[in-house]
């Protein structure tokens, strides 16, 4: 991975870390050809050519872009667990199943506010690179669920477990293509009565995904996968 900041007239200078990964551990030498994102879309591939203490640049080759992303754009919000473990856990899924930005939701019942950003981002990075997108999906800084509320997307649902409202099978919405779609998923012990009425309010779509109840992190990736699925061929 290099930032686009890192290409310059045709030429890439690979980040620290990734020039040490590259050299000591991968053993690259100069003539050797790699692959490598930009996190904004582009998928270059270089010749080495300067491999020395003073870093690693390569010449690139060929670029494509969007190799690896999905024909949609997915944002899905996910309040801040109590386990930041399993909050992580969410952000390294999430990345291998296309969506496009996160949002951790502070709701009525979010009882942590703040989770580790540099981490965060290590973890979608590797996740990328893993996966072999193109894009490094965007963390938002925790935002309060009626702000959120206010984001524009051509189709905004609401995952509810509770069969108090009426509810859609997530994938009867996603038989046609949707563009961007922003899904919202709430914490533990769930959204309240009170904030599944103000999304509805705010013009949000109640869906389920199935008859039991899932804990939060697996409903946000189920979510994500019923895009993959209905969506992404
Ligand atoms: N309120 C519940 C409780 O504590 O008994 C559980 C909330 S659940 C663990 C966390 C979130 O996951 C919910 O707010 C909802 O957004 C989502 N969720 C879990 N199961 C779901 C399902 N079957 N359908 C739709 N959303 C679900």
């Amino acid at each position: 991975y290099a930032p686009p900041e890192a290409f310059r007239d045709g030429w890439v200078r690979l980040p620290d870390d990734e020039a040490h990964h590259a050299v000591r551990v991968l053993r690259h030498r100069p003539g050797d050809e790699v692959i490598v994102v930009d996190g904004v879309g582009g998928w270059h591939r270089l010749r080495l050519e300067l491999v020395d203490r003073q870093g690693v640049q390569g010449r690139v080759l060929e670029t494509r872009r969007d190799v690896g992303e999905p024909p949609y754009r997915l944002t899905i919000g996910l309040a801040l667990l109590k386990q930041t473990a399993r909050f992580e856990t969410f952000l390294e899924k999430a990345v291998e199943l296309g969506v496009a930005a996160i949002v951790p939701l502070l709701t009525a019942r979010t009882e942590r506010t703040h989770f580790r950003p540099e981490r965060a981002r290590r973890l979608l990075i590797a996740a990328m690179k893993q996966c072999g997108r193109s894009r490094l999906p965007l963390l938002h800084a925790p935002r309060p669920f009626a702000e959120v509320l206010h984001d524009p997307a051509a189709l905004r649902l609401l995952c509810h477990e509770q069969p108090d409202r009426p509810r859609h099978p997530i994938h009867e919405l996603l038989r046609r293509p949707v563009g961007d779609a922003l899904v919202l998923v709430g914490p533990e012990g769930g959204f309240t009565s009170d904030e599944v009425l103000q999304a509805e309010a705010a013009g949000f779509q109640t869906v389920s995904l199935g008859a039991r109840r899932l804990r939060a992190e697996t409903a946000a990736l189920v979510a994500a996968s019923a895009f993959l699925i209905c969506q992404d061929h």
